[in-house]
């Protein structure tokens, strides 16, 4: 047991095994003071109820038939001793065989009492002061706040899996979910994250397909080989995928919003994860993850769930094929749907308030895995193609692109070429004739751009509306408009955070938006801090917040998209524990949506004062989310491609 969301995960699974239907789960101070969960399940007979805390006690396997279970279920009968020995436990359960409840009460380990008692078939578990006995394992509890919003996110992923039951999650006085019986996930969909993920979500058709495994190639030595034959039958097995998938158009900045379920069990996966990654492959920026919720079902021997102890980790028999199917699937489907670029309309006050994909909270699925996942991703896959030199205008020159984001004023890539030239002009080439006109002043073949270069660079015009060609004294250079603009912006906000104020704009109207119980916990949490970058937010009711001002220069239509982006930060930074970080990446946020957009025309006084604005800020050359803001053509490039040196 290593948190209090791994018990909760425990006690939940051990009462959908029960065949509850109602689950009410109850938390005090993020679990660790108090978490409770009571069920309307079979519940136990009194000896059950003593057993029950026995190792390796389990009702689940009552013969050898069922030792194949094991391979979905995992090793039996750990958890409730576990848990009962770093805590104060109360068992209160009653079987529909028996008249009269059982109550068993332990610490440490220890039975103190076991009563009878009155009360409704099903069971309920409470436990207090989790791990007041291990005091190494509550030094590393995360605080309140993180725990809360780790069971948060388990309580909302079971109930995604099981739309039928109702699922009601209580920290002290606040109602965090609750959501009655439906009889589809969509309508569970519905009721979790609310109707603007509906509509941006793809449903996948029911997709089935057979994995037929040739028998294993044995050397043809007769007689071994023909009592191998009915050994030798290629074997077919079934796999099944269902579940829905955001357009490309839905891009979140973590992993949080992928729901995987195979055979019915939430689970991480690498493999899943990254054929999930290959399917958006060029339909989405390589650090942006959609929404999704997927159920596989296969057969139980094609997945090893005794991986890890915690059995949110498995191991696929057939993993290429599985990986290749899901990513077909999710494929299929997104190119079926031609999802058009989405425009988003103004939200008005009185239209149901969308509510962004909930930003569940990493969990410790999502964590353990977190840093290797998506890392191994051969970087090939994840990697933008590179930009499409448009060839038909202008001469014909290539612009290498960066292998990662440049650093400040470091345009290597230009610079590695040249420097292994010498710097003079001895080189192999022929002079160029005096009739050609004289070689360039002193100063114009400099290789480093410095901040003076990019001061008085002359904007020629745009390319598409979108990138700004100017002339500079050591060259040409091409600038991305909006992201010239974002790294203005966002230098611009840190600036006036620390002076105390980010410029705001007053709402005609406030703008009321539904929260879902991670994004809710998260608000809480940040509420002071947005306030400080220049949004006045209060609560509206229940796990509802009405916005009354905005930083200034985001379209009012944006202002909501802007604000659950900055939950989603929040939820990120929250590993990091960093408030800067935490600021840093709000303004980013707000920079980002307050910035000029691309295919936008701009007139010469507007080039102008981009130039000099990116001239003045700190980090001129890569935007906040690290993209370059400007390409250099050096005079020594141009030079060379003409020949002239
Ligand atoms: P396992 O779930 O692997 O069998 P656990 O330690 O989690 O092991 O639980 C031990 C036993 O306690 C279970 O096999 C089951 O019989 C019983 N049990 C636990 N929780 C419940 C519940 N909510 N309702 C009915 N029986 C339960
Ligand atoms: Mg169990």
């Amino acid at each position: 047991m290593e948190r209090p969301a791994s018990v909760v995960k425990e006690l939940l699974e051990n009462s959908l095994d029960a065949g509850s239907h109602e689950f009410l789960i109850q938390v005090e101070a993020g679990g660790r003071r108090l978490i409770r969960i009571s069920d309307d399940g079979c519940g136990m007979l009194r000896d059950d109820a003593l057993l029950a805390f026995e190792r390796h006690a389990t009702s689940k396997l009552s013969d050898v038939k069922d030792l194949n279970a094991i391979a979905t279920l995992g090793f039996r009968g750990e958890a409730l001793p576990s848990i009962a020995s770093v805590s104060r436990l109360v068992l209160e359960t009653r079987s529909h065989d028996e008249a009269v409840g059982t109550r068993v009460e332990i610490a440490g380990g220890k039975i103190l009492t076991c009563d009878e008692m009155a009360r409704t078939p099903g069971t309920t578990i409470t436990i207090r002061d989790l791990f007041y006995n291990v005091p190494a394992r509550k030094k590393f509890l995360r605080t309140e706040q993180t725990e809360l919003a780790h069971i948060a996110s388990l309580v909302t992923h079971y109930s995604l899996a099981h739309p039928d039951k109702r699922f009601q999650l209580q920290h002290g006085p606040n109602e965090l979910l609750n959501v009655s019986p439906v009889d589809e996930i969509r309508e569970r969909v519905y009721q979790v994250f609310g109707s603007q993920i509906l509509k941006d979500l793809i449903e996948l058709q029911d997709q089935e397909r057979e994995i037929v495994i040739a028998p294993p190639s044995l050397p043809p030595s007769a007689s071994l080989a023909a009592q191998l034959d009915d050994l030798r039958e290629p074997s077919v097995h079934r796999l099944r995928l269902r579940g829905f998938i955001s357009g490309p158009q839905v891009q979140k900045m973590n992993r949080n919003s992928i729901f995987l379920f195979v055979n019915g069990r939430l689970i991480r996966d690498k493999l899943l994860l990254h054929a999930i990654s290959a399917a958006y492959h060029n339909l989405m920026p390589p650090a942006c993850y959609p929404f999704a919720l997927l159920f596989l079902d296969c057969d139980p021997e094609e997945v090893d769930v005794n991986v890890h102890p915690s059995k949110t980790e498995v191991r696929f028999r057939h993993g290429s094929v599985l990986h290749d199917f899901v990513r077909d699937t999710l494929r299929n489907s997104l190119t079926a749907q031609r999802p058009i670029a989405s425009i988003s309309a103004p939200a008005s006050f009185g239209s149901p308030p969308p509510q962004a994909v909930a930003e569940l909270p990493y969990s410790d699925f999502t964590q353990r895995i977190e840093n290797q996942a998506w890392d191994q991703i051969p970087s090939a896959m994840m990697s933008v193609p590179p930009p499409v030199v448009e060839e038909e205008e202008g001469p014909d020159f290539t612009l290498h692109r960066p292998p990662s984001p440049p650093r400040r004023f470091d345009f290597h890539y230009t610079q590695e070429q040249g420097a292994v030239e010498p710097p003079s002009f001895a080189g192999q080439r022929l002079r160029v004739p005096d009739t050609h006109g004289a070689i360039l002043p002193a100063g114009a073949m400099a290789e480093a751009p410095t901040l003076e270069v990019l001061s008085d660079l002359r904007p020629l015009g745009q390319i598409h509306d979108s990138f700004i060609v100017a002339a500079g004294r050591d060259g040409l250079w091409i600038i991305d408009q909006h992201v010239a603009h974002e790294r203005i912006l966002f230098e611009q906000v840190l600036r006036q955070r620390a002076a105390g104020g980010v410029e705001m704009q007053q709402l005609l109207m406030p703008i009321v938006l539904e929260l879902n119980p991670a994004q809710q916990i998260e608000y809480d949490r940040i509420a002071a801090e947005m306030n400080g970058l220049g949004f006045e937010t209060e609560p509206f009711g229940i796990r509802t917040i009405a916005v009354k001002a905005a930083p200034a220069g985001i379209a009012t239509g944006d202002i909501e998209r802007v604000l659950f982006e900055v939950l989603e930060i929040a939820e990120i930074e929250l590993r990091k524990v960093s408030l800067d970080e935490l600021r840093r990446g709000i303004a980013a946020s707000i920079a980002c949506r307050a910035a000029i957009k691309i295919n936008m025309r701009l007139d010469q006084r507007k080039m102008e004062w981009l130039l000099s604005a990116l001239a003045q800020t700190e980090y001129p050359m890569s935007c906040p989310h690290g993209r370059p803001i400007a390409l250099r053509y050096s005079t020594r490039e141009i030079l060379r491609s003409f020949h002239r040196i």
